[in-house]
């Protein structure tokens, strides 16, 4: 905060449009992280601020209070239509981190009614992040998160991510013997699918994946896959677990379910889970966030999901994430660089030197990249991109010339 207000040369964006930033000097960016992994349509899609147009002239906000209305209930309907096999019941909440915390407190819950209260434990990955909330905080496992609030925080056991080649069966090993010796105790294991964002934009082997959904039906453990990042189309196809062809009986979508338009979350489950609830009133699940399932949020999600069929969003990006992967690719061989990976619509690269959020060299190339048009927020070392999924091929073409200028720059090359 200190450097924030000292060096203070903030970046006053005044006006979005498609994959650009405009500053209030007039100056135009390539938004590199597409607005922290939301804005997944590119800014001011016309259709979606037709839609929230539209919704607020009828219908700003009621509460779900005893209250239905169409747009919640259509976008329930239709989530389920696209959500992975077996998820048929939607919880609506405000962002991402809310969403993990309803996927975490509908666990808890879920196993006291089982009769099994005490199921209070958590399991997630070493550099794991779910959110800001104190429940997802709990699950966090990149340190600097995670540490001023150590001693506040729910139980969570944080095993490794299989991220090296060969370490698969060593980490399911480990989630095993965390399983078999904890089964009394564990409520849930929460993952975020095939990428850790905040952690870098790790990638791991979906077989990990499909380990977990296994050792979760062997000890009847709930399995929670957070997607509010890897969701909507960021990997390739609309939910990361596809790639490793299974189900959660929890998923956590925010981000991209407005396409970063407005804050709104969704915790999806099974009807076992959902079944679970019912029964007499203190069964119910008691979680009435003011905005949950607001009108508003809820039209655009559901004109997203229309944009995404009739704009055939997943199948363009297939040959925009292939221009990403030879870019990255090409870059392996700069100065600096220490390695190089891409999936679906993520790019990321690896800088020499110290590693973690706090890490400066990002930072270097980050003020290239402004000097050259392009807003390329790093995570610490990692320099990355996630553009939006349907970035014209020139401008996808331009921020990724922005990225090797500027890691090459960075490195006193150019
Ligand atoms: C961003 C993110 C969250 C938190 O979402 P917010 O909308 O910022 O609260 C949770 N999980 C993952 C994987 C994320 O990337």
């Amino acid at each position: 905060m200190q450097e924030w207000r000292e060096r203070g040369d903030p970046l006053v964006i005044e006006r979005t449009f498609g994959s650009r930033l405009f500053d209030a000097d007039g100056r135009s960016y390539l938004d590199a992280n597409a607005s922290w992994w939301s804005s997944s349509l590119g800014h001011g899609h016309p259709r979606l601020v037709a839609a929230l147009r539209r919704q607020a002239e009828s219908l700003c906000h009621t509460p779900l209070a005893g209250i239905a209305h169409a747009p919640a209930a259509e976008l329930a309907e239709a989530l389920c239509r696209v959500a992975p096999a077996g998820l048929e019941h939607v919880f609506f909440s405000d962002d991402g981190s809310t969403a993990v915390e309803v996927a975490m407190k509908l666990a808890l819950q879920f196993w006291a009614q089982q009769g099994r209260p005490e199921r209070r434990a958590f399991v997630a990955l070493e550099g794991a992040f779910h959110g800001e909330t104190l429940g997802a905080t709990a699950l966090g496992g990149v340190e600097v998160f995670r540490r001023p609030f150590e001693g506040a925080l729910l139980e969570c056991h944080h095993l490794p991510p299989p991220l090296e080649p060969g370490s698969l069966d060593r980490c399911v090993d480990a989630l095993e013997r965390t399983l078999a010796r904890d089964t009394r105790r564990i409520a849930a294991v929460v993952l975020e699918p095939v990428v850790q964002g905040a952690a870098g934009m790790r990638l791991y082997d979906p077989a990990y994946l499909r380990a977990a959904r296994e050792l979760c039906d062997r000890y009847d453990v709930l399995l929670v896959f957070d997607e509010v990042m890897s969701g909507y189309g960021r990997t390739g196809p609309l939910w990361a677990c596809a790639h490793a062809g299974i189900a959660p009986d929890v998923l956590c979508t925010a981000k991209g379910l407005t396409a970063g338009i407005l804050p709104m979350a969704a915790t999806l489950t099974t009807r076992r889970v959902f079944e679970g609830f019912l029964g007499d009133p203190e069964r119910a699940f008691y979680y009435g966030h003011t905005f949950c399932g607001n009108p508003l949020g809820a039209a655009v999600a559901l004109e997203v999901l229309r944009v995404f069929e009739d704009e055939h969003v997943l199948e363009r990006a297939k040959p925009k994430a292939l221009r990403i992967a030879r870019a990255f690719a090409a870059m392996a061989a700069l100065p600096g660089v220490t390695s190089v990976r891409s999936l679906g619509m993520i790019g990321a690269l690896d800088l020499a030197g110290d590693a973690g959020y706090l890490a400066r060299a990002g930072w270097r190339v980050y003020a290239e990249a402004r000097a050259r048009g392009a807003y390329l927020r790093p995570l610490g070392n990692v320099v990355y991109v996630t553009p939006s999924l349907n970035i014209p091929d020139a401008d996808l073409d331009r921020l990724l010339a922005i990225v090797h200028e500027s890691v090459t720059a960075a490195a006193g090359g150019a």
